[in-house]
């Protein structure tokens, strides 16, 4: 068995984290260290995939569902537009292998 991922320690409330929203298949945290005024994490309740291009692979069907949960997020917390970053690979700046979108909101 691996460890769970610290986000879904979060989520099981195991550490402590600010869940913004939670649905049947996705949850959102307030990232600890932001990079914008607003900067949420869109995060899918599963942990099967480590990032965006596995995601995209085995469930494109969750993957637009993750997109129209990050609008839903951009639309409660500023004015709809967002930026969605999904950092992919340790060179590419991943540390949690448990895909997630950065939302990027102005205010
Ligand atoms: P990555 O670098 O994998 O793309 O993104 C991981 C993100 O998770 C980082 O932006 C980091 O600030 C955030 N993060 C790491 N540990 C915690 C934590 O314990 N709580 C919260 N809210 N965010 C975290």
């Amino acid at each position: 068995m691996t460890e769970p991922s610290i986000f879904t320690r979060i989520l099981n409330g195991d550490i402590p984290g600010e869940i913004v929203a939670s649905t049947g298949k996705f949850f959102a945290l307030r990232d600890i260290a932001p990079q914008a005024p607003v900067h949420l994490l869109a995060i899918p309740k599963t942990e099967e995939y480590r990032n965006v291009v596995e995601l995209a692979a085995g469930d494109p069907e969750l993957l637009a569902e993750l997109i129209a949960f990050a609008k839903q997020l951009a639309e409660d917390h500023a004015d709809g537009d967002f930026r969605l970053v999904f950092n992919t690979g340790a060179n590419a700046g991943q540390t949690v292998a448990h895909v997630h979108g950065h939302i990027l909101l102005a205010a």
